[in-house]
């Protein structure tokens, strides 16, 4: 549902996967070393050092530019942006301000309404990731904070979208699809914990914006947004204005809180980095050819492996998803639907719940899973406690068995065949349960399903509910007469 009169624009940070910084050949891959490891003169601004342009990382900038529908500037220059703040060691950070990468452009979401809307954005620029503080808040010792230059200089890309979102919930779409789209162009990877942070502006109409800034999880852009819209929609209510001003989201507490008033534009003083060259890159983003992207992905998963548009959008909205899709049905054309239906509205939820990555389970094993399902050897919800302890196992980094394996040891082959034993069960439950068996004659909805649950949980779930629910009338009828 859209709430009405919202306005929601983005400022998205992106860490560029590059093995090397923006301007010096220190290792991006610092994420398990100590702090102050991957630092040199240059991306800790000792004087006399020079940036020397990362020519893979523009690449990367320009890949993304052209799939987010952009202009790309002919002749764009870097700025330095003048700060101070313990995080940035030169006390500036070199960026693009007037003449940036690329301007214009969209990305299309699935609207509130349903149907595609397009998102336009502003621009997007190069520029490096200051460095990082971990604030100690001993209280004994007294609050203090240390410095990481680990994070100094690694290449980012920051996307500046229209305010053209009417919900907290088109902004998460929106990030979920740039996410799609920068891993698809394998330029970006989303596990990497802090790679993506986003700075929203948001207000009621006819009111004044608020930037809520630094909030680094895909989650925490919704919690922020639902936040701020409870916020000033109060204020509003009780007659008070809503502030222009910046406010911070704490992650944990789920809350904004203003602070202290920032810099204008005009105090940091941009000038031209006279260190670096104007890009000149016309002739070379001709030359950039693009992979399938999402979009296109998912008209193919519907067309090639005929998936409900539902389906092929959950599956296409992750790259490790879509292939993972991929990998499981490639033996076996019959396994396209059962496959579909399985990933999207099963395995996704189970492995959400154990915090797993699908990258944890092996397409052969679903495969397996799959083909024990498609061919009867046991009911869906066998299906689930297989998968569940194929999951658990995993997880736990214990020895995994076979889906058939698991079947065996836990005795979940389907029970049909042994038909003497489910008529026997059968007549069990027909004794056991004499009212709903009168409901059933009595033609009241919700008998027949009672009956069924009872027998399935006889044959703990391994019997068909359909096979058990033609028995059982049958039984019945027999009864009857
Ligand atoms: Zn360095
Ligand atoms: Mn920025």
């Amino acid at each position: 549902m859209t709430e009405t009169g919202i306005i929601v624009g983005l400022e998205v940070h992106c860490q560029l996967d590059t093995k090397s910084k923006l301007f010096c050949g220190c290792s991006t891959d610092y994420r398990d070393d100590g702090p102050n490891t991957h630092v040199c003169p240059v991306c800790l601004g000792l004087p006399g050092t020079m940036p020397v342009i990362n020519k893979r990382a523009i690449e990367y900038a320009m890949r993304v530019a052209k799939a987010l529908n952009c202009t790309v500037i002919h002749e764009s220059e870097f700025s330095r942006k003048n700060y101070f703040y313990p995080d940035l060691d030169k006390a500036y950070q070199i960026t693009q301000y007037d003449k940036p990468l690329a301007l214009g452009g969209y990305l299309e979401i699935e609207s509130d309404e349903g149907g595609e809307k397009r998102v336009q954005l502003t621009r997007i620029h190069v520029e490096e990731d200051p460095g990082r503080l971990v604030h100690m808040g001993n209280p004994e010792r007294g609050k203090y904070s240390l410095v990481d230059y680990n994070r100094a200089g690694i290449p980012l890309i920051e996307i500046v979208s229209e305010p053209d979102m009417r919900s907290a919930k088109e902004a998460r779409k929106f990030l979920n699809k740039l996410r799609a789209t920068l891993e698809y162009l394998s330029v970006f990877d989303s596990e990497k914990e802090g790679s993506l942070r986003v700075d929203a502006n948001i207000s009621i109409v006819g009111s004044e914006r608020v930037e809520v800034k630094n909030i680094s999880s895909y989650k925490g852009v919704e919690k922020a947004l639902n936040f701020e819209v409870t916020r000033q929609k109060n204020l509003i209510r009780r007659g008070l204005k809503v502030e222009r001003e910046t406010r911070h989201f704490l992650e944990g507490r789920g809350i904004t809180q203003s602070s202290r008033s920032k810099e204008q534009e005009h105090d940091y003083r941009y000038f031209p980095e006279p260190d670096l060259r104007p890009l000149h890159v016309q002739s070379w983003v001709k030359d950039i050819i693009l992979p399938e992207l999402p979009d296109a992905r998912r008209e193919r998963f519907v067309a090639q492996y005929t998936c409900s548009l539902n389906h092929a959008r959950t599956l296409t909205g992750e790259l490790r998803l879509a292939n993972f899709f991929e990998r499981v049905v490639a033996p076996d054309a019959a396994l396209y639907t059962p496959a579909a239906t399985w990933i999207a509205d099963t395995l996704i939820g189970e492995l959400n719940y154990r915090g797993m990555s699908i990258d944890t389970l092996d397409p052969g094993s679903f495969t397996s899973l799959l083909v024990l399902l498609a061919t009867g050897t046991i009911t869906d919800k066998s299906g689930i406690e297989v998968l569940r302890v194929m999951l658990d196992q995993r997880r736990d980094a214990q020895p995994c068995e076979t889906p058939d394996a698991i079947v065996t040891r836990l005795n979940l082959k389907k029970t049909s065949g042994d038909s003497s034993a489910l008529a026997a069960i059968i007549q069990e439950v027909i004794a056991e349960n004499p009212k709903a068996v009168e409901d059933y004659h009595a033609g009241k909805n919700g008998a027949m399903n009672f009956l069924v649950g009872c027998a399935m949980k006889k044959t703990r779930g391994r019997s068909d509910p359909k096979e058990l629910n033609r028995e059982i009338a049958q039984a019945l009828t027999n009864t009857e007469a």
